[in-house]
């Protein structure tokens, strides 16, 4: 009798243990410790698969590696964050798949204490890769929406040195101008005039230039000491459109 009076209450006890030792899948999903180590190894996942390409510049690989993809994309996409495509951000815009992130971080040479100047905000991520480089970034969206939500983002995850601005990229930013790299991440059909003009003597360019529908070419632009330009086509690419006119 006693003996079934006490494993009546041992059982239910046992049983709330085992509850408690196996964390149910949605309760991982909200411990920020494992949310974090998930989306580390992602991260990191991620960053073997460009360097397994052909991207080797140990400063880009190491920013690609600091900068937390997941928080550039919506919250409903974030299990996505790291696979090597682009994603929706609204507006019908998209964050840059990651490999090419990465390509044009290392085609684009930065030193730290560079300006540079980047047309096309949209998440913030290229800003945020750039900026883990130690360069100044000034950055242009010309969504309005876009561009708010990018510079509260950036302020958010500590990325003070960028400075983002609601403005058509194809007059560049006249006041904060030389810059010694350009970045432009919408395809451009022509290369603006404003942004070779506001290349410093010795910089260099990173352009995707091609029709909408049709092929697109990233380009790099360099302009030597004389000021004169030089063109290097680098990669066929797919970008979305450079727009006219303020959203
Ligand atoms: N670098 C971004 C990729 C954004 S896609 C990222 O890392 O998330 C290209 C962005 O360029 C879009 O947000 C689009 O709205 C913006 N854009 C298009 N035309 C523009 C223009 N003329 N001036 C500035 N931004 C432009």
């Amino acid at each position: 009798m006693s003996i079934r009076i006490r494993s009546r209450h041992l059982i239910p006890a046992l049983l709330a243990c085992a509850v408690q030792a196996i964390p149910h899948p949605a309760a991982l999903a909200q411990d920020p410790d494992a949310t974090d180590r998930r989306f580390r190894e992602a991260r990191e996942q991620m960053v073997a698969l460009i360097e397994a390409r052909d991207v080797t510049d140990s400063a880009t690989l190491a920013a690609m590696r600091a900068v937390p993809r997941h928080e550039f994309v919506p919250a409903d996409l974030r299990d996505r964050a790291y696979a090597d495509h682009p994603l929706p951000i609204g507006y019908g815009q998209t964050i840059s798949q990651p490999y090419i992130v990465a390509f044009m971080t290392e085609v684009l040479d930065v030193d730290p204490g560079m300006k540079v100047l980047e047309v096309g905000t949209g998440s913030g991520y290229q800003s945020a890769v750039l900026a883990e480089l130690d360069v100044d970034v000034l950055t242009i969206e010309i969504f309005e929406a876009l561009a708010t939500s990018a510079r509260a983002r950036l302020r958010r995850l500590a990325y003070d040195n960028v400075t983002v601005r609601h403005g058509d990229g194809h007059h560049g930013w006249e006041n904060e101008a030389p810059f010694d790299r350009v970045i432009v991440t919408a395809a451009a059909g022509y290369i603006p005039p404003a942004l070779t003009e506001q290349l410093r003597p010795g910089g260099r360019m990173v352009i995707p230039v091609g029709s909408v529908y049709g092929v697109q070419n990233l380009i790099l632009v360099l302009k030597d000491e004389e000021g004169a330009l030089r063109t290097q086509g680098l990669l066929p690419v797919r970008f979305v459109p450079m727009l006219e006119g303020l959203r």
